[in-house]
């Protein structure tokens, strides 16, 4: 497959614009910087941040054990996924498949940058209908979008069907990994030499606990981060969310530790909820949430609001019909949503 055939005419030809910052990278220390117009008195902030966030992608590079030249961060994934349709759907053209029920935001960064959307949605026990998937796609089609864990069934999908549309699909294979610290599963990301049209994206929204900081990890081949890299905005992160990321990716073992005791809490809140009389299902998860089925998904979820917690309702997405995702918290907060669960069974 030619990388360079599913880029976008437009984006091929970009001049990208060249920052202060990337004209020059040398010697940092002892030189006196009077290129970017900026205030020079010292307050930590006062510098615009490193274009590449070299050292960032270095400690992400050695933690997850791939070479920084195929890393690409973008201002949490968001950023990344409207990149990705940048560079490869031309508006009111092309087209991209997704597997609802799924993350939102693909459908609205679609609709956003105007892409036709083409939805094959999962099979009963939320796997991927991998023939239709294939079957739907035309010439068009130039992203697949495959969330695993997927949200907001909390399950991940096989590796064989996973292998199948990574293989087979004729455009970019976006994997959205966001819960994969949460799984049993591999990441995509140590068999992305295999697969030239594979994009793993990850974050550091959930198991790494910075969703304030919004920072998103994409993984590709050189040939796709150069591209990413070309349109992406200059300065997208900024030095506060760099400096963050690295004094907490710095603390030994604290994502890992929070991780086991997310996951020690999730067996427990599972087995608290068999007790719920008006829950009929318990959907396998693989994440730091659970979906299940109640009977009447927006009484109980009004129910909830009112005794002040707030999860998700998900009702009206395929295959969820009165299904509530819920987040696994602090053991003191899902002992506070089991006790309120238990009293509104009444009612
Ligand atoms: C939470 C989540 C993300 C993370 O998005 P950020 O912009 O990095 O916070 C990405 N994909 C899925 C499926 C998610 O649920």
């Amino acid at each position: 497959m030619n990388i360079q055939d599913l880029i976008r005419p437009t984006i091929k030809a970009l001049k990208p614009y060249s920052s202060a910052r990337d004209e020059f990278q040398g010697v940092t220390d002892n030189m006196v910087f009077l290129d970017a117009n900026e205030n020079p008195f010292e307050n930590g902030v006062n510098r615009y941040p490193d274009p590449q966030q070299g050292k960032l992608k270095v400690m992400l590079s050695e933690i997850k054990d791939i070479s920084t030249k195929n890393i690409l961060l973008g201002n949490g994934s968001d950023e990344i996924l409207d990149l990705i349709f940048r560079a490869f759907c031309e508006p009111n053209q092309d087209n991209i498949v997704i597997l609802p029920p799924t993350y939102g935001m693909y459908e609205v960064l679609a609709n956003l940058n105007a892409i036709g959307i083409k939805k094959v949605n999962l099979d009963d026990a939320f796997q991927p209908k991998v023939d239709d998937v294939l079957n739907v796609a035309d010439i068009n089609s130039k992203l697949l979008f495959i969330c695993s864990p997927n949200n907001p069934s909390g399950n991940s999908f096989t590796s064989e069907a996973i292998e199948k549309m990574v293989s087979n699909f004729k455009g970019i294979v976006v994997i959205d990994e966001a819960y994969i610290d949460f799984s049993t599963e591999k990441s995509w990301l140590s068999r992305l030499n295999e697969f030239p049209n594979l994009i793993v994206t990850q974050t550091l929204s959930k198991a790494y606990a910075m969703a304030g900081i919004r920072l998103g990890i994409c993984y590709a081949s050189e040939e796709i981060i150069k591209v990413l890299n070309t349109i992406k905005p200059p300065y997208n992160i900024n030095e506060l969310t760099q400096k963050k990321a690295i004094e907490l990716l710095n603390v030994k073992d604290l994502a890992t530790n929070q991780i086991a005791d997310i996951l020690k809490e999730r067996s427990a809140l599972i087995s608290e909820l068999k007790a719920i009389s008006y829950i009929s299902k318990i959907y396998p998860t693989d994440a730091n949430f659970v979906l299940v089925k109640v009977d009447d998904a927006n009484k109980r979820y009004n129910q909830l609001i009112e005794k002040g917690i707030v999860i998700r309702n998900r009702t009206s997405q395929p295959g969820c019909e009165n299904s509530l995702r819920l987040t696994v918290g602090t053991p003191k907060e899902n002992e506070i949503l089991i006790k309120t669960l238990l009293s509104i069974s009444k009612s």
